[in-house]
């Protein structure tokens, strides 16, 4: 168990790509912290750093109480799991997660009892005489996470372990490396560019874009409040609708006049957006904030709009309408029983409490 903290961190590699720029970051002791942002964004880069696996360009790291700057990998007594297994092919099982202790010169005894230990934990027991390609994917990443369970370190470093697995597979290997944490009471840093990784397994999540912080906070916050329209654009499925049009003031009221049609702001929001009377911005609405008007029972005009229904996506247990509004296309979310007709015209309501307003040349939320 450690806290980890990261000072200032950049990270310039040869040839000059700045891949980490001024990372600032403290992860409690037995926190889940996930790093998410989209290929390239220094994700890797970071954690490697935090591992000892790649020299800090400058900056500080502390593992506990210890700067680890100059400390070598090996003694830094973190584990590191990653999305190849990194298993040994000429070993079995039982060496492949002994092989650390081994090296460590742990006595035998133990070595016997961690080993199996983590195989009962993790459901492998039977497979400790096989080799890692007599296994099937799942099996292996349960053998990379094993063998970094018997060190017992202060931390757990993941680096998107889950990739290389199918997707349902990957789901249920999500719900067992929740369980696994709550069983080992570690720190986990944990990287992926799946923000349902992130949001599904997070204490708090760090959205990361060309090497830089967007945002840390807990998962409903990041979805709820994003800092700027990449926070709410990267995070949430399907994606936040980003509309572009202008606010204006009509009898003290605030709308949003998207040029085909227009929406008004709740009272709520006037004080914020008050700035912004003229001028452009971009009107954000998660597809879980627009209903159908047939299913709504008290819709006023002022939230409505009509669109085209362009595409119904049937999920099973939701809908999901692609929608054209002439001039905008955005995205809704509605129950299974909702199958409007494609190409049918049809009445939409917003829920004008939960929408987010962007500076379209900052990007940042203005709500
Ligand atoms: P992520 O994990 O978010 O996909 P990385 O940390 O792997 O991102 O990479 C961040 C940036 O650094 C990228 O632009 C990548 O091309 C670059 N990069 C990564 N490793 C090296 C390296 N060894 N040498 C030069 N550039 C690198």
């Amino acid at each position: 168990m450690a806290q980890i903290s990261l000072q200032n961190v950049s990270k310039t590699y040869k040839g000059g790509v700045k891949a980490v720029d001024s990372f600032n970051l403290g992860i409690e002791n037995k926190e889940f912290m996930v790093l998410v942002g989209p290929s390239g964004c220094g994700k890797s880069t970071t954690l490697r750093m935090i591992a000892g696996l790649e020299e800090i360009s400058d900056g500080k790291v502390w593992i506990g109480d210890r700067l680890v700057n100059d400390v070598p990998a090996k003694d830094r007594d973190i584990s590191m799991v990653f999305q190849n297994y990194a298993l040994y092919p000429h070993m079995t099982i039982f060496e492949n997660m002994a092989f650390g202790l081994k090296l460590r010169k742990y006595p035998k005894s133990e070595i016997i009892r961690r080993v199996d230990e983590a195989t009962e934990i993790l459901g492998i027991k039977k497979l400790i005489d096989r080799r890692p390609k007599q296994l099937s994917g799942g099996e292996r990443q349960r053998v990379a996470l094993g063998r970094a369970i018997v060190r017992k370190p202060k931390a757990f470093l993941f680096d998107e372990p889950l990739s290389n697995l199918d997707a349902k597979l990957r789901v249920q290997m999500r719900a067992e490396i929740h369980k696994l944490r709550l069983r080992l009471q570690t720190t986990f840093v944990y990287v992926t560019h799946d923000q349902t990784e992130a949001l599904t397994l997070g204490d708090r999540i760090v959205v990361m874009k060309d090497g830089k912080i967007q945002q840390c906070a807990d998962p409903m916050t990041i979805y709820d409040k994003p800092t700027n329209k990449f926070v709410a654009s990267f995070i949430g499925t399907p994606p936040i609708s980003l509309i572009s049009g202008r606010i204006i003031k009509k009898e003290r009221k605030y709308y949003f006049d998207e040029g085909q049609f227009q929406v008004k702001l709740v009272e709520e929001m006037y004080k914020a957006i008050a700035p912004y009377e003229g001028k452009e911005v971009i009107f954000g609405v998660r597809a879980e904030d627009i209903y159908d008007k047939l299913f709504v029972s008290e819709a006023s005009p002022e939230n409505t709009i009509r669109a085209t229904c362009e595409v119904v996506e049937p999920l099973g247990s939701e809908v999901y309408l692609y929608l054209n509004s002439g001039k905008s296309l955005f995205v809704a979310r509605v129950g299974a029983h909702n199958r409007p007709d494609v190409n049918r015209d049809m009445d939409l309501v917003f829920d004008m409490s939960k929408v987010h307003f962007f500076d379209p040349e900052t990007e940042n939320t203005i709500i």
